[in-house]
């Protein structure tokens, strides 16, 4: 059984990679993430990828335009988390069920399945939609029990482990403290 396991990160890969094989799976990895930005993060993350796949002897079919204004042609003004990750897990879910379609693989799955910082069932229900849709079947497993274990492994390869999710908006969540805490410290210099 071949199946095309969408891969959003290098470290989010290996947990996920693992039960697939143990599951007699044939892997294939494919990297659609339009919604990684600046491009040196977008650069670092796809170097991240490249160290697993040689590390881990997996085929990748890189589809890696840097897509930061179709993304957010995308997105349009749905800014907040709920609405934007449900517009992006669709992309990239999409995409992937549409390639595994396309090329021939007897099935789908991502490794957004593996992060305890993602809507699981949003995921779930995205890829679901998109299985029907293409008509190829969509391989359900709840990655998040080796949460430790894939974070363990990276750390162990020394590979980039990112900060925050993604998207621009997801970079801004990440630092507004900080930014604030930078804000009112200098403010308060001012003459
Ligand atoms: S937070 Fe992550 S999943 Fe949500 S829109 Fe941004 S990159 Fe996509």
């Amino acid at each position: 059984m071949k199946i095309l396991l969408h891969a959003c990160c290098g470290p989010c890969t290996i947990y996920p990679l693992k039960i697939l094989r143990s599951k007699g799976y044939e892997v294939t990895a494919y990297f659609f993430n339009p919604n990684i930005h600046p491009f040196r993060e977008f650069e670092r993350r796809i170097e991240a990828m490249e160290q697993v796949a040689k590390e881990f002897n997996l085929p990748v079919v890189w589809d890696c335009e840097y897509g930061l204004y179709k993304w957010l042609e995308i997105i349009k003004t749905d800014f907040e988390p709920k609405l934007r990750c449900k517009k992006c897990y669709t992309l990239r879910i999409e995409n992937t069920a549409k390639e595994a379609a396309t090329r021939g693989f007897d099935a789908f799955t991502s490794t957004l399945l593996y992060s305890k910082y993602q809507d699981h069932k949003g995921i779930c229900d995205r890829a679901i939609e998109a299985a029907k849709k293409y008509n190829v079947e969509f391989y359900y497993y709840d990655f998040r029990e080796g949460w430790k274990e894939g974070i363990e492994e990276s750390i162990a390869m020394g590979i980039y482990r990112q900060p925050y999710c993604g998207c621009i908006f997801s970079e801004y969540e990440r630092y507004i403290k900080r930014a604030k805490r930078l804000q009112e410290r200098l403010e308060k210099q001012n003459p």
